[in-house]
C-alpha cells in the first residue's frame, strides 16, 4: 500500500528495494514508469489534475528529497528513507551494466545528452547508450520512433516536472522500451553541465538551498515549499 502525502502515493521502500523492482520492471512483460516527486512536485499535483493522475499512474513513487520524508513523518505515516531519483538512476545503471542492457537518454538542452552518454559509458563499463535526444522537440513522433528504433530497455525522461511524467504516460507504451524514469535535471548532473550540491549540504536536508544559491532564478518555483508544510500542517490537524 502506498504512503498519501497530500494527494500522491508513495512507495515505501530503501534504494536496495526501490532498484530491485524497477529491475523487476525491466525484466517483466509491458511498460512501467517510474516518478520521484519532491514537495514541490506535491503541491503541482493538487493544482494540475493531469499531472497527478500521470505521478499517481507510475509504478514506482520515489520520495526524491527530504521534504517528502519529513511530511510523511509529520502526518505520522513515515517513509523508510529517501531515494533520491539522481542516486536511484545510477544504482539502477550499475545493474543494467552488468547486465548489459541499453539506455536511451531523453532531455536537456542540445548537447547535453550525448555529453552525458560518454560520460555514463566510461563510469558504467558493460551499460549500452541506445541513443539520445534533447528536450526541446516539438513533436513527440519522431521522438518515440527514434527511441523505439533504438531498441532501448530503459529510457531517462529528462523534462522537468510534470512535463516528463505526462510524456511518460502519454508515449511510454510506443517506445517499446520497458521501464521510463522521470529523472528531472539528472542529465545536467551526469554531463557535468551542473553540479549536485556537496554531501555536506544534502546530508542536512539543504540541498534545496544550495541549488536556490547556485541558480536564484528557482526562488518562485522553490515558494512552494512553504506552502508544502502548510498543507501539511493543516492536513495533520483534520487528522
Ligand atoms: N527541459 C527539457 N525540455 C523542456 C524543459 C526542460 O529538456 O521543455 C530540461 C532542462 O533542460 C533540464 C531539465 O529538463 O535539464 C529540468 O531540470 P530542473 O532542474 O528544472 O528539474 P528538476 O530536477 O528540478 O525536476
Amino acid at each position: 500500500m502506498r504512503i498519501d502525502v497530500l494527494g500522491v502515493g508513495f512507495d515505501n521502500l530503501t534504494m536496495g528495494e526501490a532498484v530491485d523492482r524497477a529491475m523487476e520492471l525491466i525484466h517483466g512483460e509491458g511498460v512501467h514508469y517510474v516518478v520521484t516527486p519532491n514537495p514541490e512536485i506535491v503541491e503541482v499535483c493538487r493544482e494540475n489534475l493531469a499531472a497527478k493522475i500521470a505521478v499517481n499512474g507510475a509504478d514506482l513513487v520515489l520520495p526524491d528529497g527530504i521534504g517528502v520524508i519529513k511530511g510523511a513523518a509529520m502526518l505520522g505515516t513515515p517513509l523508510k528513507e529517501r531515494t533520491p531519483g539522481i542516486e536511484f538512476a545510477g544504482h539502477l545503471m550499475e545493474r543494467m551494466a552488468v547486465e548489459g542492457l541499453s539506455l536511451y537518454l531523453l532531455g536537456a538542452k542540445p548537447g547535453v545528452a550525448e555529453q552525458a552518454a560518454e560520460k555514463l559509458a566510461a563510469q558504467y563499463p558493460g551499460l549500452k547508450i541506445a541513443g539520445t535526444h534533447d528536450g526541446y522537440f516539438k513533436e513527440d513522433a519522431p521522438v518515440v520512433e527514434a527511441i523505439a528504433a533504438s531498441g532501448a530497455d530503459c529510457v531517462f525522461v529528462c523534462l522537468g516536472a510534470p512535463k516528463q511524467e505526462l510524456w511518460m504516460r502519454k508515449n511510454g507504451a510506443a517506445t517499446g522500451a520497458r521501464l521510463l524514469c522521470g529523472l528531472g535535471g539528472s542529465l545536467d548532473v551526469f554531463a557535468g553541465v551542473v553540479e549536485r550540491a556537496p554531501k555536506f549540504w544534502s546530508d542536512h536536508g539543504l540541498e534545496w538551498f544550495y541549488r536556490l544559491c547556485k541558480e536564484p532564478r528557482r526562488i518562485g518555483r522553490m515558494m512552494k515549499l512553504p506552502l508544502f508544510l502548510v498543507h501539511i500542517k493543516q492536513e495533520k490537524k483534520k487528522k
